[in-house]
């Protein structure tokens, strides 16, 4: 029989061995975490938002989608319970399709920096988003061709598009913000609705645009995704971010074709909802749980 002090001292010592253990298995829960880039195209419908989470706590949010509550949805299933900041919001161009879902995202979580290429629409949408933004008094900056972000050592933006601050070009799709993401080895491209004209433009300045990962332009429009394009980036996956039946008839067949004639595999968000890529360290290539 144990008597009642040695049965204290055993439970206390399980207790402390309990303790230990539990300590243990959240650090590796933790570095299991670590150095992890999580990009996740999300199914917003017809447009495009694509949210990049870094180490899970990091966020930079690409365009909004045309929907706040469905945004707000997908963000739900992707954020980290508790994490209820973004850190950087880019809207590429002020388009109904990239930007409505940012309101009340502005609303909803705090945001770090808001970035745009610096051109105003004339739309009731636009002014609502300027209006949300000067209220929560959130931080704006312009990205310009040149500019560049760095989230850590190993997580690097580079914007190649558009060339001049405030876009003075009147097409609001030649303005995008087109975006080369660099993780070590893995290169993504972001593209917003950028047309032909500026992937030629970009093509002539003898851009480095070779990438993995290529999420194609203006939801696979066939004014976007020329030939050459594609040539140039040589992307092993491409993504196409699209609504079901939508009215323009996205994404187009012919840039099927081109993208089929490259051997490229193709992720589409009408057929597989959103598509998460994940990338756990620098040297290792990134993969999707769709392929
Ligand atoms: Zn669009």
């Amino acid at each position: 029989m144990i008597k009642s002090e040695n049965r204290k001292s055993l439970l206390f010592l399980i207790g402390i061995l309990l303790f230990i253990l539990l300590v243990f298995s959240f650090i590796s829960w933790r570095n299991k975490e670590l150095n992890i880039l999580e990009v996740s195209f999300l199914d917003v419908g017809q447009g495009d938002a694509t949210l990049i989470s870094y180490l899970g706590k990091y966020q930079v949010l690409i365009d909004g989608g045309p929907s706040g509550k469905r945004l707000l949805q997908e963000l739900g299933k992707q954020m980290p319970t508790m994490d209820k900041k973004i850190e950087i919001v880019i809207l590429t161009h002020p388009d109904f399709d990239h930007l409505a879902g940012l309101i009340d995202v502005a609303r909803s979580y705090e945001i770090g920096i808001f970035l745009d290429n610096g051109q105003k629409a004339d739309t009731e949408i636009f002014k609502e988003l300027e209006n949300v933004l000067a209220k929560e008094e959130i931080k704006k900056n312009l990205l310009f061709e040149g500019s560049r972000i760095s989230i850590g050592r190993y997580l690097n933006f580079e914007i190649f598009n558009p060339d001049e601050i405030s876009g003075n070009k009147k097409n609001r799709n030649e303005n995008s913000i087109v975006l080369k993401m660099v993780f070590g080895n893995n290169t993504f491209l972001f593209t917003g609705d950028a047309t032909s004209k500026v992937e030629g433009d970009m093509i002539n300045k003898l851009i480095d645009l070779d990438v993995d990962w290529l999420k194609i332009g203006h939801h696979g429009s066939k004014h976007s995704s020329s030939q050459e394009f594609l040539e140039k980036t040589s992307p092993r996956f491409a993504i196409i971010s699209v609504g079901a039946k939508n009215g323009y008839k996205h994404p187009a067949t012919e840039v099927i074709e081109r993208i089929k004639k490259q051997k490229i595999t193709l992720f589409r968000t009408d057929k597989l909802g959103t598509i998460e890529v994940f990338c756990r360290v620098p040297t290792k290539e990134c993969a999707t749980k769709n392929n």
